[in-house]
Protein backbone atom coordinates (compact mmCIF):
# COMPACT_ATOMS: atom_id res chain seq x y z
CA UNK A 1 0.00 0.00 0.00
CA UNK A 2 1.17 3.60 -0.84
CA UNK A 3 1.34 5.72 1.60
CA UNK A 4 -0.48 8.95 1.76
CA UNK A 5 1.83 10.76 -0.69
CA UNK A 6 -1.18 13.36 -1.46
CA UNK A 7 -0.32 17.16 -2.51
CA UNK A 8 0.20 19.62 0.79
CA UNK A 9 0.45 23.39 0.14
CA UNK A 10 3.70 24.76 1.36
CA UNK A 11 1.95 27.51 3.17
CA UNK A 12 -0.16 25.09 5.08
CA UNK A 13 2.70 23.28 6.27
CA UNK A 14 2.86 23.16 10.55
CA UNK A 15 5.76 24.51 12.00
CA UNK A 16 6.25 20.59 13.22
CA UNK A 17 5.82 19.83 9.84
CA UNK A 18 8.23 22.47 8.22
CA UNK A 19 10.58 21.17 10.90
CA UNK A 20 10.47 17.63 9.44
CA UNK A 21 11.62 18.62 6.53
CA UNK A 22 14.27 21.38 7.50
CA UNK A 23 15.78 19.48 10.01
CA UNK A 24 15.53 15.81 9.42
CA UNK A 25 18.20 13.94 10.34
CA UNK A 26 17.40 10.13 9.17
CA UNK A 27 17.58 8.47 12.19
CA UNK A 28 20.89 9.10 12.86
CA UNK A 29 20.76 10.80 16.39
CA UNK A 30 18.55 7.71 17.66
CA UNK A 31 21.20 5.66 17.19
CA UNK A 32 24.51 7.97 18.26
CA UNK A 33 24.64 5.93 21.36
CA UNK A 34 24.58 2.27 20.47
CA UNK A 35 26.85 3.06 17.50
CA UNK A 36 29.31 4.77 20.23
CA UNK A 37 29.56 1.82 22.75
CA UNK A 38 30.30 -0.22 18.87
CA UNK A 39 33.31 2.33 18.21
CA UNK A 40 34.56 1.93 21.84
CA UNK A 41 34.75 -1.89 21.13
CA UNK A 42 36.25 -1.96 18.21
CA UNK A 43 39.16 0.94 19.67
CA UNK A 44 39.60 -1.63 22.33
CA UNK A 45 39.59 -4.97 21.09
CA UNK A 46 39.64 -4.64 17.60
CA UNK A 47 39.37 -7.87 15.33
CA UNK A 48 37.86 -9.70 18.22
CA UNK A 49 35.05 -6.63 18.06
CA UNK A 50 35.05 -6.65 14.42
CA UNK A 51 34.16 -10.38 14.64
CA UNK A 52 31.67 -10.07 16.46
CA UNK A 53 29.51 -7.15 15.53
CA UNK A 54 29.68 -9.38 12.16
CA UNK A 55 28.07 -12.04 13.15
CA UNK A 56 25.68 -9.65 15.39
CA UNK A 57 24.66 -7.33 12.50
CA UNK A 58 25.37 -8.97 8.99
CA UNK A 59 24.74 -12.32 10.58
CA UNK A 60 28.40 -13.52 8.87
CA UNK A 61 31.00 -15.48 10.78
CA UNK A 62 34.07 -14.35 8.63
CA UNK A 63 36.80 -15.94 8.49
CA UNK A 64 39.04 -13.52 6.77
CA UNK A 65 38.79 -9.77 7.11
CA UNK A 66 41.45 -8.96 4.78
CA UNK A 67 39.87 -9.50 1.21
CA UNK A 68 42.40 -7.78 -0.95
CA UNK A 69 43.39 -10.98 -2.79
CA UNK A 70 40.12 -11.46 -3.35
CA UNK A 71 39.17 -8.50 -4.97
CA UNK A 72 42.30 -9.28 -7.15
CA UNK A 73 40.55 -11.34 -8.46
CA UNK A 74 36.61 -10.77 -8.76
CA UNK A 75 36.71 -9.71 -12.15
CA UNK A 76 36.80 -13.70 -13.13
CA UNK A 77 33.28 -13.86 -11.52
CA UNK A 78 31.94 -10.87 -13.19
CA UNK A 79 30.18 -11.45 -16.77
CA UNK A 80 31.73 -9.31 -19.77
CA UNK A 81 28.65 -6.81 -19.50
CA UNK A 82 28.95 -5.69 -16.04
CA UNK A 83 32.82 -5.30 -16.42
CA UNK A 84 32.35 -3.02 -19.29
CA UNK A 85 30.11 -0.76 -16.86
CA UNK A 86 32.38 -0.59 -14.30
CA UNK A 87 35.34 0.23 -16.78
CA UNK A 88 33.17 2.66 -18.53
CA UNK A 89 32.01 4.05 -14.99
CA UNK A 90 35.61 4.62 -13.95
CA UNK A 91 36.49 6.32 -16.58
CA UNK A 92 34.28 9.09 -16.44
CA UNK A 93 34.57 9.39 -12.53
CA UNK A 94 38.38 9.56 -13.34
CA UNK A 95 38.09 11.99 -16.22
CA UNK A 96 35.60 14.36 -14.43
CA UNK A 97 37.74 14.26 -10.94
CA UNK A 98 41.22 14.84 -12.96
CA UNK A 99 39.60 18.14 -14.39
CA UNK A 100 39.71 19.10 -10.60
CA UNK A 101 43.30 18.39 -9.51
CA UNK A 102 44.11 21.92 -8.80
CA UNK A 103 47.98 23.00 -9.39
CA UNK A 104 50.74 24.45 -7.55
CA UNK A 105 51.05 28.17 -7.76
CA UNK A 106 53.42 30.92 -6.78
CA UNK A 107 53.20 34.46 -7.55
CA UNK A 108 55.00 38.16 -6.89
CA UNK A 109 52.41 40.29 -4.93
CA UNK A 110 53.64 44.11 -4.66
CA UNK A 111 56.95 44.83 -3.15
CA UNK A 112 58.61 41.44 -3.93
CA UNK A 113 56.20 39.40 -1.53
CA UNK A 114 56.52 36.14 -3.16
CA UNK A 115 53.73 34.08 -2.13
CA UNK A 116 52.18 30.34 -2.89
CA UNK A 117 49.83 27.54 -2.15
CA UNK A 118 50.95 24.07 -2.97
CA UNK A 119 48.19 20.37 -2.74
CA UNK A 120 49.66 17.67 -1.36
CA UNK A 121 47.68 14.46 -0.77
CA UNK A 122 47.05 12.54 2.18
CA UNK A 123 49.09 9.57 2.51
CA UNK A 124 46.42 6.87 3.54
CA UNK A 125 42.47 7.35 3.56
CA UNK A 126 40.01 4.79 4.04
CA UNK A 127 36.87 4.71 1.94
CA UNK A 128 33.59 3.09 3.06
CA UNK A 129 31.49 1.24 0.66
CA UNK A 130 28.46 0.28 1.46
CA UNK A 131 26.43 -3.28 1.21
CA UNK A 132 23.64 -3.77 3.44
CA UNK A 133 20.22 -3.38 1.89
CA UNK A 134 21.46 -3.08 -1.32
CA UNK A 135 25.45 -3.32 -3.25
CA UNK A 136 27.31 -0.49 -4.17
CA UNK A 137 29.82 -1.07 -6.13
CA UNK A 138 29.18 2.38 -7.85
CA UNK A 139 30.09 3.85 -3.75
CA UNK A 140 33.38 2.08 -4.41
CA UNK A 141 33.88 3.82 -7.90
CA UNK A 142 33.26 7.25 -6.41
CA UNK A 143 34.79 7.05 -3.04
CA UNK A 144 38.40 4.99 -4.65
CA UNK A 145 39.04 7.26 -8.01
CA UNK A 146 39.06 10.42 -6.47
CA UNK A 147 41.55 9.56 -3.68
CA UNK A 148 43.59 7.79 -6.57
CA UNK A 149 43.37 10.72 -8.73
CA UNK A 150 44.38 12.88 -6.05
CA UNK A 151 47.58 10.79 -5.69
CA UNK A 152 46.74 9.25 -1.93
CA UNK A 153 49.13 6.49 -1.31
CA UNK A 154 47.26 3.90 0.23
CA UNK A 155 43.60 3.63 -0.21
CA UNK A 156 42.20 1.11 1.54
CA UNK A 157 38.43 0.11 1.61
CA UNK A 158 35.92 -1.17 4.05
CA UNK A 159 32.61 -3.26 2.69
CA UNK A 160 29.86 -5.17 4.93
CA UNK A 161 30.83 -8.81 4.99
CA UNK A 162 28.61 -11.31 3.64
CA UNK A 163 29.07 -15.16 3.15
CA UNK A 164 29.59 -14.91 -0.74
CA UNK A 165 31.25 -11.16 -1.14
CA UNK A 166 29.06 -9.41 -4.31
CA UNK A 167 32.03 -9.81 -6.78
CA UNK A 168 30.65 -6.83 -9.01
CA UNK A 169 31.30 -4.73 -5.53
CA UNK A 170 34.96 -6.54 -5.43
CA UNK A 171 35.68 -6.00 -8.79
CA UNK A 172 34.77 -1.90 -8.60
CA UNK A 173 37.02 -1.57 -5.86
CA UNK A 174 39.91 -3.08 -7.76
CA UNK A 175 39.33 -1.84 -10.69
CA UNK A 176 39.18 1.64 -9.23
CA UNK A 177 42.38 1.33 -7.41
CA UNK A 178 42.10 0.41 -4.27
CA UNK A 179 45.40 -0.88 -2.46
CA UNK A 180 43.42 -3.20 0.46
CA UNK A 181 40.10 -4.14 0.85
CA UNK A 182 38.32 -4.87 4.29
CA UNK A 183 35.09 -6.97 5.09
CA UNK A 184 33.66 -4.89 7.93
CA UNK A 185 30.62 -2.88 7.46
CA UNK A 186 28.46 -0.81 9.61
CA UNK A 187 29.77 1.23 12.56
CA UNK A 188 32.55 -1.27 13.50
CA UNK A 189 33.81 -0.84 9.49
CA UNK A 190 34.59 3.22 10.05
CA UNK A 191 35.98 2.71 13.63
CA UNK A 192 37.95 -0.31 12.16
CA UNK A 193 39.26 2.12 9.54
CA UNK A 194 39.75 5.14 12.33
CA UNK A 195 41.63 3.48 15.45
CA UNK A 196 42.97 0.23 13.38
CA UNK A 197 42.79 -3.49 14.73
CA UNK A 198 45.35 -6.18 14.05
CA UNK A 199 44.64 -6.81 10.57
CA UNK A 200 43.09 -3.06 9.78
CA UNK A 201 46.01 -0.11 9.08
CA UNK A 202 44.39 3.17 10.46
CA UNK A 203 43.83 6.01 8.41
CA UNK A 204 44.20 9.75 8.40
CA UNK A 205 40.68 10.44 6.68
CA UNK A 206 37.36 8.49 6.38
CA UNK A 207 35.18 9.06 3.30
CA UNK A 208 32.02 7.20 1.85
CA UNK A 209 28.73 7.45 2.42
CA UNK A 210 26.19 4.74 4.73
CA UNK A 211 23.38 4.13 6.25
CA UNK A 212 22.12 5.94 9.59
CA UNK A 213 24.80 3.33 11.58
CA UNK A 214 27.63 4.48 9.65
CA UNK A 215 26.44 8.13 9.22
CA UNK A 216 26.60 8.19 13.31
CA UNK A 217 29.78 6.45 13.09
CA UNK A 218 31.67 8.54 11.11
CA UNK A 219 30.15 11.59 13.45
CA UNK A 220 31.67 9.38 16.83
CA UNK A 221 35.22 9.52 15.05
CA UNK A 222 35.46 12.78 13.68
CA UNK A 223 37.99 14.95 15.84
CA UNK A 224 39.67 11.52 16.37
CA UNK A 225 40.40 11.12 12.33
CA UNK A 226 39.20 13.58 9.18
CA UNK A 227 36.38 12.70 7.90
CA UNK A 228 34.74 14.01 4.36
CA UNK A 229 31.40 15.04 6.07
CA UNK A 230 28.51 12.57 6.67
CA UNK A 231 26.69 11.57 3.38
CA UNK A 232 23.61 9.68 5.19
CA UNK A 233 20.48 8.08 3.72
CA UNK A 234 19.76 9.50 -0.18
CA UNK A 235 17.28 12.57 -0.50
CA UNK A 236 16.29 14.25 -3.59
CA UNK A 237 14.23 17.52 -4.24
CA UNK A 238 13.02 17.88 -7.74
CA UNK A 239 11.85 21.56 -8.76
CA UNK A 240 8.92 20.85 -10.99
CA UNK A 241 6.42 23.39 -13.45
CA UNK A 242 3.73 22.77 -15.21
CA UNK A 243 6.22 21.65 -18.30
CA UNK A 244 7.25 18.74 -16.45
CA UNK A 245 7.01 15.67 -17.09
CA UNK A 246 5.27 14.08 -13.75
CA UNK A 247 6.19 10.66 -14.68
CA UNK A 248 10.22 11.35 -14.88
CA UNK A 249 9.68 13.13 -11.77
CA UNK A 250 7.70 10.21 -10.08
CA UNK A 251 10.42 8.00 -11.35
CA UNK A 252 13.52 9.85 -9.82
CA UNK A 253 11.57 10.13 -6.47
CA UNK A 254 11.24 6.27 -6.43
CA UNK A 255 14.41 5.55 -7.44
CA UNK A 256 15.65 7.45 -4.09
CA UNK A 257 13.62 5.94 -1.95
CA UNK A 258 14.67 2.47 -3.08
CA UNK A 259 17.62 3.68 -1.35
CA UNK A 260 17.30 3.02 2.29
CA UNK A 261 13.56 3.19 4.55
CA UNK A 262 15.44 6.17 6.28
CA UNK A 263 15.49 8.18 2.78
CA UNK A 264 13.74 11.57 2.18
CA UNK A 265 11.89 12.35 -1.51
CA UNK A 266 10.55 15.66 -2.11
CA UNK A 267 8.64 16.83 -5.31
CA UNK A 268 7.87 20.89 -5.50
CA UNK A 269 5.82 22.25 -8.01
CA UNK A 270 3.78 26.12 -8.53
CA UNK A 271 1.42 23.94 -10.36
CA UNK A 272 -1.47 21.71 -8.76
CA UNK A 273 -2.42 19.67 -11.56
CA UNK A 274 1.49 18.66 -12.42
CA UNK A 275 1.33 17.97 -8.22
CA UNK A 276 -1.94 16.02 -8.41
CA UNK A 277 -0.14 14.18 -11.47
CA UNK A 278 3.02 13.75 -9.98
CA UNK A 279 1.38 11.77 -6.75
CA UNK A 280 -0.46 9.70 -8.95
CA UNK A 281 2.61 8.30 -11.00
CA UNK A 282 4.34 7.60 -7.70
CA UNK A 283 1.23 5.26 -6.69
CA UNK A 284 0.97 4.04 -10.40
CA UNK A 285 4.84 3.41 -10.44
CA UNK A 286 5.38 1.96 -7.16
CA UNK A 287 3.37 -1.06 -8.22
CA UNK A 288 6.41 -2.06 -10.61
CA UNK A 289 9.07 -1.30 -8.45
CA UNK A 290 10.29 -4.43 -6.51
CA UNK A 291 11.98 -3.02 -3.30
CA UNK A 292 8.18 -2.13 -2.29
CA UNK A 293 8.70 -1.79 1.68
CA UNK A 294 11.85 0.46 1.85
CA UNK A 295 10.30 2.64 -0.73
CA UNK A 296 7.23 2.85 1.08
CA UNK A 297 8.89 3.33 4.18
CA UNK A 298 11.18 6.36 2.73
CA UNK A 299 8.12 7.82 0.97
CA UNK A 300 6.04 7.38 4.22
CA UNK A 301 9.26 9.80 6.14
CA UNK A 302 7.80 12.84 7.30
CA UNK A 303 10.52 14.73 5.53
CA UNK A 304 9.43 13.25 2.05
CA UNK A 305 6.35 14.37 0.04
CA UNK A 306 4.77 16.13 -2.83
CA UNK A 307 4.23 20.09 -1.98
CA UNK A 308 2.09 22.82 -3.54
CA UNK A 309 4.10 26.12 -4.01
CA UNK A 310 2.14 29.59 -4.56
CA UNK A 311 4.94 30.38 -7.42
CA UNK A 312 8.58 28.95 -8.32
CA UNK A 313 9.75 31.71 -5.78
CA UNK A 314 8.45 29.77 -3.29
CA UNK A 315 9.54 26.70 -4.35
CA UNK A 316 12.97 27.68 -4.68
CA UNK A 317 12.70 29.21 -1.54
CA UNK A 318 11.60 25.80 -0.25
CA UNK A 319 14.67 24.15 -1.86
CA UNK A 320 17.50 26.69 -0.57
CA UNK A 321 15.90 26.03 3.34
CA UNK A 322 16.18 22.28 2.65
CA UNK A 323 19.75 21.67 1.18
CA UNK A 324 18.98 18.39 -0.53
CA UNK A 325 21.59 16.24 -1.25
CA UNK A 326 20.06 15.71 -4.98
CA UNK A 327 18.45 18.48 -6.53
CA UNK A 328 16.40 18.39 -9.82
CA UNK A 329 15.25 20.70 -11.75
CA UNK A 330 12.36 19.92 -14.35
CA UNK A 331 11.16 23.35 -14.83
CA UNK A 332 11.48 26.26 -17.52
CA UNK A 333 14.32 28.81 -16.72
CA UNK A 334 16.30 25.76 -14.83
CA UNK A 335 19.87 27.59 -15.05
CA UNK A 336 17.87 30.83 -13.57
CA UNK A 337 15.99 28.64 -10.89
CA UNK A 338 19.52 27.17 -9.73
CA UNK A 339 21.14 30.59 -9.75
CA UNK A 340 18.90 30.90 -6.50
CA UNK A 341 20.00 27.47 -4.75
CA UNK A 342 23.03 28.01 -3.19
CA UNK A 343 22.41 24.85 -0.42
CA UNK A 344 22.74 21.75 -2.89
CA UNK A 345 24.89 18.82 -2.71
CA UNK A 346 24.21 17.87 -7.02
CA UNK A 347 22.43 19.65 -9.30
CA UNK A 348 20.39 17.99 -11.85
CA UNK A 349 19.00 20.00 -14.99
CA UNK A 350 16.38 19.25 -17.42
CA UNK A 351 14.54 16.15 -17.99
CA UNK A 352 16.88 13.58 -19.56
CA UNK A 353 19.12 13.85 -16.56
CA UNK A 354 17.56 11.14 -14.13
CA UNK A 355 19.88 11.31 -10.58
CA UNK A 356 20.48 7.96 -11.72
CA UNK A 357 22.66 9.50 -14.59
CA UNK A 358 24.70 10.88 -11.66
CA UNK A 359 24.72 8.21 -9.43
CA UNK A 360 26.46 5.84 -11.83
CA UNK A 361 28.49 7.19 -14.29
CA UNK A 362 28.18 10.51 -15.88
CA UNK A 363 31.13 11.28 -14.31
CA UNK A 364 30.21 13.35 -11.08
CA UNK A 365 30.43 12.60 -7.92
CA UNK A 366 27.74 10.79 -5.85
CA UNK A 367 29.08 11.08 -1.98
CA UNK A 368 27.58 13.79 -1.28
CA UNK A 369 26.51 15.44 2.59
CA UNK A 370 22.53 15.08 3.69
CA UNK A 371 20.52 16.07 6.41
CA UNK A 372 21.12 19.83 5.14
CA UNK A 373 25.20 19.35 5.11
CA UNK A 374 25.06 21.22 1.35
CA UNK A 375 24.76 24.55 3.94
CA UNK A 376 28.16 23.48 5.09
CA UNK A 377 29.89 21.16 2.68
CA UNK A 378 30.59 20.39 -1.05
CA UNK A 379 30.27 16.43 -2.55
CA UNK A 380 33.22 14.61 -2.37
CA UNK A 381 35.71 15.46 -4.91
CA UNK A 382 39.66 15.25 -5.73
CA UNK A 383 40.26 18.46 -2.84
CA UNK A 384 38.94 16.06 -0.35
CA UNK A 385 41.78 14.34 -0.32
CA UNK A 386 44.56 16.66 -0.60
CA UNK A 387 45.94 19.33 2.06
CA UNK A 388 47.21 22.96 0.75
CA UNK A 389 49.57 24.44 2.47
CA UNK A 390 51.27 28.09 1.49
CA UNK A 391 54.74 29.09 1.00
CA UNK A 392 56.49 32.63 0.98
CA UNK A 393 60.07 34.18 0.30
CA UNK A 394 60.51 37.79 0.78
CA UNK A 395 63.46 39.93 -0.72
CA UNK A 396 65.66 42.23 1.89
CA UNK A 397 63.43 45.31 0.72
CA UNK A 398 60.02 43.45 0.82
CA UNK A 399 60.86 42.53 4.33
CA UNK A 400 62.11 46.63 5.04
CA UNK A 401 58.50 47.65 3.51
CA UNK A 402 56.53 45.24 5.90
CA UNK A 403 58.42 45.72 9.08
CA UNK A 404 56.41 48.42 9.85
CA UNK A 405 53.22 46.84 9.98
CA UNK A 406 54.78 43.88 11.56
CA UNK A 407 56.33 45.05 14.53
CA UNK A 408 53.67 47.23 15.19
CA UNK A 409 51.07 44.01 14.92
CA UNK A 410 53.41 42.07 17.41
CA UNK A 411 53.60 44.56 19.66
CA UNK A 412 49.85 45.14 19.92
CA UNK A 413 49.85 41.91 20.46
CA UNK A 414 52.57 41.95 23.18
CA UNK A 415 54.93 39.68 21.40
CA UNK A 416 57.91 41.67 21.71
CA UNK A 417 59.78 38.61 20.60
CA UNK A 418 57.94 38.42 17.21
CA UNK A 419 58.79 41.89 16.62
CA UNK A 420 62.29 41.47 17.37
CA UNK A 421 62.99 38.73 14.85
CA UNK A 422 62.08 41.25 11.98
CA UNK A 423 64.41 44.28 13.67
CA UNK A 424 67.16 41.85 13.87
CA UNK A 425 67.05 41.48 10.19
CA UNK A 426 66.08 45.49 8.96
CA UNK A 427 68.25 47.78 11.62
CA UNK A 428 71.30 46.62 10.31
P1 LIG B 1 25.51 0.14 4.80
O1 LIG B 1 26.78 -0.52 4.41
O2 LIG B 1 25.51 1.60 4.95
O3 LIG B 1 25.00 -0.50 6.15
C1 LIG B 1 25.07 -1.86 6.39
C2 LIG B 1 25.64 -2.09 7.77
O4 LIG B 1 24.80 -1.51 8.76
C3 LIG B 1 25.75 -3.55 8.15
O5 LIG B 1 27.02 -4.03 7.76
C4 LIG B 1 25.58 -3.52 9.65
O6 LIG B 1 26.82 -3.63 10.27
C5 LIG B 1 25.00 -2.16 9.97
N1 LIG B 1 23.72 -2.33 10.66
C6 LIG B 1 22.55 -2.73 10.13
N2 LIG B 1 21.61 -2.84 11.13
C7 LIG B 1 22.22 -2.49 12.28
C8 LIG B 1 21.79 -2.39 13.64
N3 LIG B 1 20.54 -2.66 14.00
N4 LIG B 1 22.70 -2.00 14.58
C9 LIG B 1 23.98 -1.71 14.24
N5 LIG B 1 24.43 -1.80 12.96
C10 LIG B 1 23.56 -2.18 12.00
O7 LIG B 1 24.44 -0.33 3.69
P2 LIG B 1 22.90 0.02 3.50
O8 LIG B 1 22.13 -0.32 4.75
O9 LIG B 1 22.49 -0.61 2.22
O10 LIG B 1 22.82 1.58 3.36
C11 LIG B 1 23.49 2.29 2.36
C12 LIG B 1 23.14 3.72 2.61
O11 LIG B 1 23.99 4.60 1.89
C13 LIG B 1 21.71 4.10 2.24
O12 LIG B 1 21.17 4.83 3.32
C14 LIG B 1 21.89 4.99 1.05
O13 LIG B 1 20.83 5.90 0.90
C15 LIG B 1 23.18 5.65 1.41
N6 LIG B 1 23.90 6.32 0.34
C16 LIG B 1 24.20 7.64 0.55
C17 LIG B 1 24.94 8.33 -0.37
C18 LIG B 1 25.32 9.76 -0.09
O14 LIG B 1 26.24 10.26 -0.72
N7 LIG B 1 24.69 10.44 0.84
C19 LIG B 1 25.39 7.67 -1.52
C20 LIG B 1 25.08 6.33 -1.70
C21 LIG B 1 24.34 5.64 -0.75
Amino acid sequence: MIPDFEPRAVAELSPDERRAFFERDAGVSAVRGDVADIVDRVRQEGDVAVREFSREFDDVEVANIDVTDRAERAAEDVDAEAMAAIEEAVENVREFHEAQVPTDWTREFADGRELGRRFRPIDRVGVYVPGGAAAYPSSAIMGVVPAKVAGVEHVAVATPPADDLNPVTLAAIHEAGADAVYSVGGAQGVAALAYGTETVKSVRKVVGPGNRWVTAAKAEVRGDVEIDFLAGPSEVLVLADDTAEPGYVAADLLAQAEHDSDASVVAVTDDESTAEAIAEAVAEQFNARERADTIEAALGNDASGVLLARSMSEAVLFAEEYAPEHLSIQAEGDEALLDRVTNVGSAFLGPYTPVAAGDYASGTNHVLPTNGGAKAFGGLSVDTFLRSSTVQRLSADALGDLSGTVTTLAEAEGLEGHAASVRERTED
